[in-house]
């Protein structure tokens, strides 16, 4: 099994070619806009459509979990599709994931499904303000949410989610998901992975931090092992509930010692990026080992790490590298706002070294594009004295 088709062709492909290379894995990935297989790393270079992409593979997964389903229902019908159709589906639509996580009793913020304005006022009455809505399909980012935060402003917001349904043209039937506010101390995430065989291997609870709702910072370092340990017994639960193949990330609430269930993501993760430089073995190429059937490497912590998302930019400047153990990797992405362009990975011995050296780094970016940046290396060093 070397021949592997990821649908989607962007930067989680392009991660997952450079990890399998080294592995003898020949790795080709499916532009879902233009329909052609393409190489991730020189995606000007067409290998074939959809239907011969299939046909040369040994295993097919996914980079995202928004594609069309008459593409994972042909490549579930060649038996190569891993995870399955089934599992994709449910990291794209909220209502089935809340009904997954139900089904695990995995702990999450209350929640009421909206189709009409009767579910909204019900909603409203089953939950209190504030509330979330988030609509079931297509969000990501932070994007496709109304907060409500006052009875007063229901209207306005009812008003607005309307006129988005309306306008939907989705092919599966959008709704909302309205959500208690949960009253958080952090966000962090687990990414995990799992073999056909069953066996499970998850890396450390990763510190999430965003900027105006996409993800900024993560921070890998050691963790609280009563945290590690519920983290691990949800990835368990959910990913043998699926019989999932390959690495899965689960986003949570840390409200005191309790993790809420936020969202699950069916791939490889931006809030495990880290991996490449402060793990054995990074989650790309951890998930091409599942898929294959190959034995998972291991996902322990080698040095506390951060990564920090180039959003937005093209360039930085050079003495980034002067920077011990920062690594910088590019997505070879055409620059846009709010676009993810690549990302830093910064570790260090410890965790006041590696503060230290966020701080560096803060020094040396420009403050517009990296807004956070310095006032959390700030704070991080605090915590460190
Ligand atoms: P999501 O797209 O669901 O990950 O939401 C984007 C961001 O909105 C999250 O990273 C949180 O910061 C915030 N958020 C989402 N849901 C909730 C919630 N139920 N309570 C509080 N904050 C939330």
């Amino acid at each position: 099994m070397n021949k592997v088709l990821i649908l989607g062709a962007g930067q989680l492909a392009r991660m997952m070619e450079l990890a399998g290379t080294p592995l003898n894995l020949d790795v080709k990935a499916l532009d879902v806009l233009s329909n052609k297989v393409v190489q991730p790393l020189a995606p000007e270079y067409i290998c074939g459509d959809l239907e011969t992409g299939i046909k040369n593979a040994d295993v097919i997964t996914a980079e995202f979990e928004h594609v069309a389903h008459n593409i994972l229902a042909k490549c579930e019908r060649s038996g190569k599709l891993y995870p399955t159709s089934n599992a994709i589906k449910i990291g794209g639509d909220r209502r089935l994931e809340k009904a997954l996580l139900e089904s695990c009793n995995a702990a999450n913020a209350k929640h009421y499904f909206v189709n009409d304005k009767v579910d909204f006022d019900k909603a409203i009455e089953h939950l209190s303000l504030p509330i979330i809505f988030k609509t079931a399909l297509e969000g990501y980012d932070g994007k496709g949410q109304w907060r409500l935060k006052s009875a007063a402003d229901a209207e306005a917001v009812w008003q607005d989610m309307a006129d988005f349904l309306t306008a939907s043209k989705t092919t599966v039937k959008q709704g909302i998901v309205a959500e208690q506010m949960v009253p958080f101390d952090r966000e962090v995430s687990l990414v995990g992975v799992r073999r056909v065989n069953g066996d499970v291997a998850v890396y450390p609870l990763t510190e999430n931090h965003h900027t105006d709702g996409i993800l900024s910072v993560s921070l890998a370092a050691p963790v609280n092992a009563q945290l590690q340990k519920q983290a691990g017994t949800v990835f368990k639960a959910l990913s043998d509930k699926l019989n999932y193949v390959g690495v899965m990330a689960i986003e949570f609430f840390q409200v005191g010692n309790q993790l809420l269930v936020n969202e699950i993501a069916p791939r490889v993760h931006n809030s495990g990026h880290w991996t490449q430089q402060g793990a054995d073995t990074c989650q790309f190429e951890n998930h091409l080992r599942a898929i294959c059937d190959l034995p998972l490497g291991s996902t322990a912590l080698i040095r506390p790490t951060a990564m920090v998302n180039i959003i937005g930019e093209d360039t930085v400047p050079d003495a980034v590298l002067a920077i011990p153990s920062a690594t910088i990797h590019w997505y070879n992405k055409v620059k846009r706002a709010g676009r993810k362009m690549g990302h830093i990975n910064v570790s260090g011995n410890n965790e006041l070294q590696l503060a230290e050296r966020l701080q560096r780094l803060a020094d040396i970016l420009c403050k517009q594009a990296f807004p956070d940046l310095s006032g959390f290396a700030k704070s991080y060093i605090e915590k460190q004295s």
